[in-house]
């Protein structure tokens, strides 16, 4: 907080500045959905303005954002009017302040205590939602409180809210308010394929529902994973309301609508105060964002004479949690590098409190997102850190970029092992080249092997593979099963009982299963499924280590990133010595006859050429080749058939001009299914 001067005009200009970013970032934050700063630091400047314009009452306007909800509706959305005013929630930071709430309560309603309804304060965007004999008619957002967007045709494609309300017995007109929001995991989800194909990342669910909901196209409103609660009824026509708030919740319940399952009826402020403590205790295991809870006065009667101020009700107050968001400064970057050799960059911060804890370190996932973010060194940023989610970089404020800021840029070699570091052009991911021998992939390696999935070696945990590898004692996995029982005692907090338990468990693990010992091999890719799949389909290691893409591909699932991933790792000369090497050690597994597999288009090679509305390029060549089809890149008069989706290139000239047979989708989808029939009839 900055320090003001406390003469008239230094106070009137630190407001007039206060107000102007304050309106600032209620733009970015409820029109653009793109907040610069994170809300903790809103807060603080809210609060700043709101503490001058209690001192100097002269300085309140009827315009400053301390009167005012949320920000203009955007005109590219229909307008709608809210008759009844969407309000916001009064704010409470402590204990103190909660308590300072629940006496005024007490004093204007002359009572010694009142019952609440404590909630959870989700963190999403508020609509209201109005259903006319018991159907949705509209949806909106709160806007600036009386006017806001219609967003009926993006609400109409949430399947948690009932376009009918059930029961007979429904009001002529009934409008609901509540929270439209994004779970935890449909948000990780979202970022992750905006990641995978290099669009925009959302910084927090709360914009990523705001930014899902107020979109223009309904359909990509359709493919977000948004779901609502409701809190509270705005005017209901034709039926009689019950005399308390939570039955009122439940009975919207009644009609389907979905209500938080933590909503709870509590005695007084020790009452609020507990729920705050269980609230805040399980805030991290539950799926969605809360940033506090919000403790409303029961009885409707009591709501009534409270009554309002500008912007909130004097019978709701929000009591905050400490904010998953924080601003600070990167003192540096680090790489660290991970079991496939991808190099993650990791930002080393002046230590900062989030969500309660303290964080020094935040990952910024990869080097594209260092670059679309453009995260120099010295630069002042926002980190989140969200339960058990490790602490990320998730935007920075270019305006308080230091003139000597760096660039971060990727180190040439590994930092662990001095090999080449290589970014394939267009990936978001840049590797050590180091393979098995980089000691930081050979720890992850050793990891991932000894894991419980894998070779499944009891008692190898992370700090005994640190040792083992440091020491020079495990350069590859095979040197596992050559360790004897004199050095393992000699390492760290090792006892001889220990050392032999460990003997035992890297002795057992020699017997194992074709499937777990490829996935142990840690192939890109290659999760336990696919591994499984392998050991199923080629029933020997020969037969997977001599298997080619086009044949690796004839496996179920086996896609062809998946299959170039497989036949790279086998072509590495010193993969291959740690497979014979393991083998000499005695590690084995049951091995059987390849399976013989049907492939009724063996020998007839197709060509794809245009787009197919019904299944992906790499699909239909993937499908063709487990067919025992070719596929091929250029029509000659060998090719059986050229497949013609929408519009078709020069292919298809050249398949006329030399008499191939041309398939439409329609046909070759036909040809597809016979076959697979015919092969599934073969093997059966
Ligand atoms: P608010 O979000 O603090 O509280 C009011 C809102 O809470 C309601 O509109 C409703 O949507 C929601 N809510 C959730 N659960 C509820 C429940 N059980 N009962 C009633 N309401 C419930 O207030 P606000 O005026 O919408 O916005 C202020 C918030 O937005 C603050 O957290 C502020 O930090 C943030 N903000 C941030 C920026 C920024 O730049 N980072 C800018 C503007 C606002």
């Amino acid at each position: 907080m900055s320090v003001v001067q406390e003469s008239p005009s230094a106070v009137r200009l630190r407001a007039a500045e206060l107000r102007r970013l304050i309106e600032h970032h209620n733009y970015l934050y409820y029109v653009l959905d793109a907040p610069e700063v994170p809300d903790a630091e809103y807060d603080r400047l809210l609060r700043e303005l709101q503490d001058l314009e209690a001192r100097f009452p002269d300085l309140v306007v009827s315009d400053s954002p301390t009167q005012r909800v949320g920000a203009s509706p955007l005109e590219t959305f229909a307008e709608v009017v809210h008759e009844v005013p969407m309000l916001s929630l009064a704010n409470a930071f402590s204990e103190e302040e909660v308590r300072d709430f629940d006496r005024r309560v007490r004093e204007r309603l002359g009572v010694e205590r009142v019952e609440y309804t404590a909630e959870t304060k989700i963190d999403g965007l508020a609509v209201s939602f109005r259903y006319e004999e018991g159907r949705l008619v509209r949806a909106a957002t709160r806007g600036d409180g009386t006017r806001g967007e219609d967003v009926t045709a993006n609400v109409r494609t949430l399947r948690a809210v009932p376009l009918r309300l059930r029961g007979s017995d429904l009001p002529g007109l009934l409008e609901v308010r509540g929270e439209v929001f994004m779970t935890l995991a449909g948000f990780r989800a979202l970022n992750e394929r905006q990641r995978s194909h290099g669009e925009k990342t959302f910084a927090n669910p709360r914009n990523a529902a705001a930014g899902s909901l107020r979109q223009l196209d309904p359909a990509v409103t359709a493919e977000r994973p948004l779901t609502f609660f409701c809190y509270g009824v705005a005017r209901c026509e034709g039926c009689g309301l019950p005399d308390r708030h939570s039955e009122l919740l439940q009975t919207l319940a009644g009609w389907g609508l979905r209500v938080s399952p933590e909503v709870r009826v509590v005695a007084g402020v020790e009452g609020c105060l507990a729920y705050y403590a269980e609230l805040g205790r399980r805030r991290d295991a539950l799926d969605y964002e809360i940033d506090g809870v919000v403790y409303k006065v029961d009885r409707l009667d009591q709501q009534l004479a409270l009554g309002f101020v500008s912007r909130a009700p004097r019978w709701a107050v929000a009591h905050k949690f400490p904010a998953r968001e924080e601003l600070t400064r990167v003192l540096g970057v680090e790489f660290q590098v991970g079991r496939t050799g991808a190099l993650t960059p990791v930002a080393r911060l002046e230590p900062v409190q989030v969500g309660g804890a303290t964080v020094s370190n935040a990952t910024l996932h990869n080097m594209a997102e260092v670059e679309r973010k453009d995260v120099r060194v010295g630069d002042t940023v926002i980190v989140r850190r969200a339960g058990d989610v490790i602490p990320e970089v998730v935007g920075v404020l270019p305006d308080r970029r230091p003139a000597d800021a760096a660039q971060v840029s990727l180190p040439r070699v590994c930092p662990a092992c001095g090999a080449d570091v290589v970014r394939v052009e267009g990936e978001a991911v840049a590797r050590c080249s180091g393979g098995l021998y980089c000691p930081a992939q050979r720890k992850e390696a050793v990891r991932h092997f000894a894991s419980r999935r894998a070779m499944d070696i009891e008692g190898l945990g992370e700090k005994l593979v640190d040792q083992l590898v440091d020491r020079g004692l495990v350069r590859t996995v095979a040197d596992l099963y050559a360790l004897s029982p004199a050095q393992i005692a000699d390492l760290e907090r090792m006892g001889e009982k220990s050392a032999e338990n460990l003997v035992h468990a890297i002795e057992r693990s020699r017997r194992t299963t074709l499937a777990r010992f490829l996935f142990a091999l840690g192939i890109r890719e290659v999760g336990e499924a696919t591994a499984r799949t392998l050991a199923r389909h080629f029933a020997s290691l020969d037969a997977v280590t001599a298997a080619d893409e086009e044949a690796l591909q004839g496996a179920p699932d086996i896609g062809p990133i998946v299959a170039r991933h497989i036949v790279s790792f086998f072509a590495q000369p010193h993969n291959r010595e740690v497979v014979a090497a393991l083998r000499a050690a005695g590690v084995e597994w049951e091995e059987g006859e390849p399976r013989v597999v049907p492939t009724p288009l063996a020998g007839q090679t197709f060509v794809l050429t245009g787009t197919l509305s019904t299944l992906g390029r790499e699909e239909a060549k993937s499908r063709l080749l487990a067919l025992g089809a070719k596929v091929a890149g250029s029509v000659s008069a060998r090719t059986r058939y050229v497949v013609a989706g929408a519009d078709p290139g020069s292919k298809l000239e050249r398949a006329r001009e030399l008499g191939v047979e041309v398939l439409d989708e329609g046909a070759f989808l036909g040809l597809l299914q016979r076959a697979e029939g015919a092969g599934q009839a073969q093997e059966a």
